[in-house]
């Protein structure tokens, strides 16, 4: 088999948020998708190494920020390269409203937010996958929604050419370069907290 073949399907990009008690909190995600129309329902898989997940396993509601081809190289970094642990996402953030459920969804680079309240979590090892009704939502501007590859091409900046004649690793999501000859298998992005299987190897020329 190809492992390749995984790299042709096709995924949008999402701020997902929560909020429990008076925490509020997002990260982004690439798995957001519609499964049935009547009734409205969405499903939406979040590792579980995010601090997100388990807002939404305990609260069992979510908001979905649908990211635009112009939401920033910030928006991701700021949802997507620290975690709720350590940061409050919200504290200071401007761009940010609270739907009627009381949780924020983000108003730059997002062109519609849609409410979700979960009816089922399927446990998938790393991930939990959640089936949720959609509830709310609004349609913010008419930019097309962002791919991953246009995420790929025309929003997250070109990694720096190597400064050294050294074999480095570029993580796909972020950008992030480990500099050596191989990479070791359980190494995570510094950043990101990707793992390896989303690097890929640079040799310098
Ligand atoms: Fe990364």
């Amino acid at each position: 088999m190809n492992n390749n073949v995984m790299f042709s399907l096709t995924y949008g990009l999402y701020v997902v948020t929560a909020r429990e008690g008076s925490k509020d909190n997002g990260c982004i995600t690439n798995t957001a998708a519609q499964v049935t129309a009547t009734p409205n329902r969405i499903s939406l898989t979040v590792n579980k190494a995010n601090y997100t997940h388990d807002m939404i396993l305990r609260t069992g509601e979510f908001n979905v920020s649908i990211l635009s081809e112009k939401a920033s190289f910030d928006t991701f970094k700021h949802f997507g390269f620290q975690s709720g642990r350590d940061v409050d996402k919200f504290a200071d953030y401007p761009a940010a409203k609270r739907a009627a459920n009381g949780i924020y969804y983000t108003t730059d680079g997002t062109n519609a937010w849609m409410s979700a309240k979960v009816v089922q979590s399927i446990d998938l090892g790393t991930h939990t996958m959640f089936i949720a009704d959609v509830t709310d939502g609004e349609i913010l501007t008419d930019d097309p929604s962002t791919t991953y590859s246009y995420y790929q091409s025309n929003i997250k900046p070109s990694p720096a050419a190597p400064k050294s004649s050294k074999t480095t690793w570029v993580c796909k999501i972020c950008g992030y370069v480990y500099e050596g000859e191989e990479l070791p298998a359980d190494f995570i992005c510094p950043l990101c907290k990707h793992g390896a299987a989303d690097f890929e190897k640079v040799v310098a020329s």
